[in-house]
C-alpha cells in the first residue's frame, strides 16, 4: 500500500529531467499520494515528476520548496516504480530516462481534450436524398450511441458534408465529448473458436497458470497456421474474466490491423492501441484509461510496456524472436525480456509466441524456467508446405537476373491455377550497389560507413543507416565518369523488374516498407492481396510476419545465402528464423504449399537444417557452439560503445578502458577489443565497440558501472552501454 504525505512533509520527487537523483519537495497543501504526479519548482522552471518516496533530508531545511501542485492523473502505483528501478538497474539507465519512457505523450495536468460527435436528432429533412437517409438510418441503428464525423460519414457511404446539411436542419444533434472516454468493454464470456485437442491442451494450461493469480512464462511454439493467436485469445479471455488487464505485443505496426480485427471477432469490441502510428491524443487517452482500468486490452509496440496498468494480468511477446523488440536508440531493452521482469513484479503470465524461438527462449524452457508448449500441426486442412532447394550452380541464368528457370516454372503454373506465388527478398531498394564501371568506385554515405543504396520508386540513393538521400548522380563522383553508374545486386524493386518481364500477364504486389506512406496503405494493400487481388508478391521481410493469405501456394526464397555469411554468431539462428517464417507463408489454408530455397550451398548446415526442418536438432547444435564459446544464453555479453567525431579519440579511451579492467576482472568478466563497431560510422561519428563477456550468474552491471565510472567523457565522446546486444 503506498504512503501518504501529509502537507509540509519532506518527499523525495523523481522529475523527468536528464538528473539522476531524486530532489526533495514539501508535500503541498492537502499532502499527496506516493506515486502522485506532481509539478515542482526546478529553478526558474516548474517541471512534471513523480512523488518516489519519503524525503532524504540532509539539506537546509529552511531551503526546501513546496511541491507546486498534484496533477490531474492516477497516481503511479508501486509496481511500476519498482519496474522502472529494476529495468533501470538492468540496463544501466538513470530512473529520469526510465521515468520519460513512463510518462510519453500523456499531457500531464491538460485539461481533457474534447471531439465533435453526432447522434439522432428529431425531424426528417426538407429534402430527402439517400445519403440523408443513409445517414440517418446509421444513426438510428446504432440506438443512443454517437460517432464521429469521419465514422458517421465512412458508415453511411456519404460525403461529410451531409452530415453538416443535416446538423443544420436539426435532425442530426452535434455534441462535444471528452475524448478520454473509456473503451468500449469486450466480453471475454464470449464463446472462441471450438480447439483441437493439440490447442485445447495447451490453452487450458495457460488457464491454469492465470488462475494462479501468480507469475510465469510460457514459451508458446508452433509452426506458422497452428493456432498460436487463437489459443492465446483464450488466455487473454481468462485474463479479462478474472477482471485483469491484458497486453499484446506484435513485433510490427502493420500486423496490428488484422488483429484488431480478431479481437473484435472474439471479444465484440476492439482494444486499445499503442505505437507510434497512434495520435498524441488518442494515446493520452489510452495511457490515462489503462491506468484507470477503462482499457482491458492494449495491442501495441515494445514501448506499452511502460504503460500504467491498473492490474496487468497477462503479457503476450507475439514473434517473440522478431529482432524489433529491442530497442536500439537511446534506453537499449529488449521488450521480451523486460516483459518477464514486469510480469515477475505484477503476478502475471507472460506468453512467448513463435514459430522459430529465439535460443535463448528456448534455453530458458530447456532449463525448466520457463513452460513449454508445443502446437505441432497446423489447423484444418492446412499442412506445412514442402521445401526444396533449387541449386544455382545447375541454373542457366543470365547475369543480373534472379529468378532462376525451375522457379520461373513453378510461379507459371501458380499462375494458370489461379494461385499466388511470393518472391522473398530481404533487401529493400532497388539494388544495394552502385558501382562505377570505370573506376571501381562504389557510391557511399558521407556520413556513414554504408553503402547507398538505389531506390528507383523514390528515384533517390539512400542510405538505410542514417536516412540520408541523394539523387542519383550522372557521373561518377570520384572519376567524373558520365552513364558509368551501374546498379549491382538485387533488391526488391529491381526483382518485380524482373518478375514483371517474365511474368507481364500477372499482376503484382510490391510489400516494402518504403513503398507505403501510411500504416493505412499497406493494411489496404495486405488485404487486396489476402482476397486475391494479386498473383505475385514480391516482398521483403514485411511479409515474413504473421499475414494471412490463404490463396498463396507457393514461397520463392530469392536469396537463401544471405544471412549466412557475416561474422556474427547469431547469422545462422536469424536465416534459420527468416527463412522459415517466410515458407511458412505457403499453404495456410486448404491447398498444400511449396517453398523453394534458392542457394548455391545446398549443403550449408543452415540450410540442411531449413529444409530438414529438424528444428530440435538445429537448436542443440547451436547451443552446443555457444556454450563452448561461452556466449549468450550460456554467457552473459555487454557492449560498450564509444562514440565520437574524432577516430583517435575512440581508439585512445576504447584502448584505456581495455587496458583499466580491474573491476571486470574482479567478477570474472573479460573485456575484448576496441574494434570498429559493427557499424563503424553513423551520422559522422566513428564508433569503436568493447565486448564484455561474463559467466552466467555474475553481477555485472554493478562492475560495468564501476569500472565505467573510472573515465571521464570529454568533448564529443560518447558512451553507451547495451546490455545483451543483439549481434556478436
Ligand atoms: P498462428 O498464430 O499459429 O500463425 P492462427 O491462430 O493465426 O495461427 O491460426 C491460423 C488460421 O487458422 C487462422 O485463420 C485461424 O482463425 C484458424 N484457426 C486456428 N485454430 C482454429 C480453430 N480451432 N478453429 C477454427 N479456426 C482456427
Ligand atoms: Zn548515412
Amino acid at each position: 500500500m503506498d504512503d501518504f504525505y501529509d502537507s509540509g512533509e519532506l518527499v523525495a520527487v523523481l522529475t523527468t529531467q536528464p538528473l539522476d537523483r531524486l530532489l526533495d519537495y514539501r508535500a503541498p497543501e492537502g499532502g499527496c499520494w506516493q506515486g502522485a504526479f506532481v509539478e515542482v519548482p526546478l529553478g526558474p522552471r516548474r517541471v512534471a515528476g513523480v512523488v518516489w518516496g519519503p524525503g532524504q533530508g540532509g539539506f537546509d531545511p529552511s531551503k526546501i520548496r513546496p511541491v507546486s501542485r498534484v496533477l490531474d492523473a492516477p497516481p503511479m502505483r508501486g509496481e511500476l516504480r519498482t519496474f522502472l528501478e529494476k529495468a533501470g538497474d538492468y540496463t544501466l539507465t538513470s530512473l529520469g530516462a526510465m521515468l520519460r519512457l513512463a510518462t510519453r505523450a500523456p499531457g500531464l495536468g491538460e485539461a481533457p481534450s474534447t471531439r465533435k460527435v453526432y447522434r439522432l436528432g428529431e425531424g426528417t429533412p426538407e429534402r430527402q436524398t439517400d445519403a440523408r437517409r443513409r445517414v440517418l438510418e446509421v444513426l438510428r441503428d446504432m440506438g443512443g450511441l454517437s460517432l464521429t464525423k469521419g465514422e458517421l460519414a465512412e458508415a453511411a457511404g456519404v460525403t461529410p458534408s451531409v452530415i453538416g446539411g443535416l446538423v443544420k436542419q436539426g435532425c442530426v444533434r452535434e455534441e462535444e465529448a471528452p475524448r478520454d472516454t473509456a473503451f468500449p468493454r469486450l466480453d471475454p464470456e464470449q464463446p472462441g473458436k471450438p480447439l483441437t485437442e493439440d490447442q485445447e491442451t495447451a490453452a487450458t494450461d495457460l488457464r491454469a497458470g492465470l488462475a494462479s493469480g501468480s507469475y510465469g512464462t510460457v514459451l508458446l511454439k508452433g509452426v506458422t497456421g497452428s493456432g498460436k493467436t487463437e489459443v492465446y485469445l483464450e488466455a487473454v479471455a481468462e485474463c479479462l474474466a478474472q477482471g485483469r488487464q491484458a497486453l499484446v505485443l506484435l513485433p510490427e505496426i502493420a500486423l496490428t490491423a488484422e488483429f484488431l480485427t480478431r479481437v473484435e471477432e472474439r471479444f465484440g469490441a476492439r482494444p486499445a492501441e499503442w505505437h507510434s502510428g497512434v495520435t498524441v491524443t488518442e494515446r493520452r487517452r489510452v495511457w490515462k484509461q489503462v491506468a484507470l482500468g477503462g482499457a482491458q486490452l492494449v495491442v501495441g509496440a515494445r514501448s506499452a510496456l511502460f504503460l500504467p496498468f491498473r492490474d496487468l494480468g497477462l503479457v503476450v511477446v507475439d514473434e517473440e524472436h522478431d529482432t524489433s523488440y529491442k530497442q536500439e536508440e537511446g534506453v537499449l531493452y529488449n521488450a521480451r525480456d523486460m516483459a518477464v521482469l514486469r510480469a515477475s513484479i505484477c503476478s502475471a503470465q507472460v506468453v512467448l509466441a513463435s514459430a522459430t524461438p529465439s535460443l535463448e527462449s528456448w534455453a530458458n524452457a530447456d532449463a525448466g524456467k520457463y513452460r513449454r508448449l508445443d502446437l505441432t500441426s497446423r489447423f484444418g486442412a492446412a499442412v506445412l508446405p514442402e521445401m526444396r532447394a533449387i541449386d544455382m550452380r545447375a541454373e542457366d541464368l543470365p547475369s543480373n537476373r534472379w529468378i532462376s528457370p525451375s522457379l520461373q516454372g513453378q510461379v507459371r503454373s501458380r499462375i494458370e491455377k489461379g494461385e499466388q506465388s511470393l518472391l522473398f527478398i530481404n533487401r529493400r531498394g532497388y539494388a544495394p550497389v552502385t558501382i562505377c564501371r570505370a573506376c571501381g568506385h562504389q557510391l557511399g554515405c558521407a556520413h556513414c560507413d554504408a553503402r547507398l543504396v538505389e531506390h528507383r520508386f523514390l528515384k533517390r540513393l539512400v542510405c538505410h543507416q542514417c536516412g540520408e538521400t541523394v539523387p542519383r548522380p550522372e557521373a561518377c563522383p570520384e572519376c567524373g565518369a558520365e552513364d558509368k553508374l551501374a546498379a549491382v545486386g538485387p533488391g526488391v524493386e529491381r526483382l518485380a523488374e524482373e518478375a514483371r518481364e517474365l511474368f507481364p500477364e500477372a499482376r503484382l504486389a510490391v510489400l516494402s516498407s518504403d513503398l507505403f506512406g501510411s500504416a493505412r496503405a499497406l493494411k489496404a494493400e495486405i488485404e487486396a492481396i489476402a482476397a486475391g487481388g494479386a498473383d505475385i508478391i514480391i516482398g521483403t521481410q514485411l511479409v515474413a510476419k504473421g499475414h494471412n493469405f490463404p490463396l498463396l501456394t507457393l514461397v520463392g526464397v530469392i536469396d537463401a545465402d544471405l544471412g549466412l555469411q557475416g561474422s556474427d554468431l547469431r547469422a545462422a539462428e536469424r536465416s534459420f528464423q527468416l527463412v522459415r517464417q517466410v515458407a511458412g507463408r505457403a499453404g495456410r489454408a486448404e491447398k498444400s504449399g511449396l517453398a523453394l530455397l534458392q542457394t548455391f550451398q545446398p549443403e550449408h548446415p543452415v540450410i540442411r537444417a531449413i529444409l530438414s526442418g529438424d528444428e530440435e536438432g538445429f537448436w542443440r547444435a547451436e547451443a552446443s557452439e555457444r556454450q563452448a564459446a561461452g556466449m549468450p544464453p550460456y554467457g552473459r555479453l555487454a557492449g560498450v560503445i564509444l562514440s565520437s567525431t574524432e577516430l583517435q579519440e575512440v581508439f585512445d579511451l576504447g584502448n584505456a578502458m581495455a587496458r583499466q579492467d580491474a573491476p571486470l576482472r574482479r567478477v570474472g568478466a573479460q573485456v575484448y577489443g576496441p574494434a570498429p563497431a559493427p557499424i563503424a560510422r553513423v551520422r559522422g561519428r566513428h564508433r569503436v565497440r568493447l565486448l564484455v563477456k561474463a559467466p552466467k550468474g555474475v553481477a555485472l552491471q554493478p562492475a560495468l558501472t564501476e569500472w565505467a565510472a573510472q573515465f571521464r567523457l570529454k568533448g564529443a565522446l560518447r558512451m553507451a552501454i547495451d546490455i545483451d546486444p543483439q549481434s556478436f
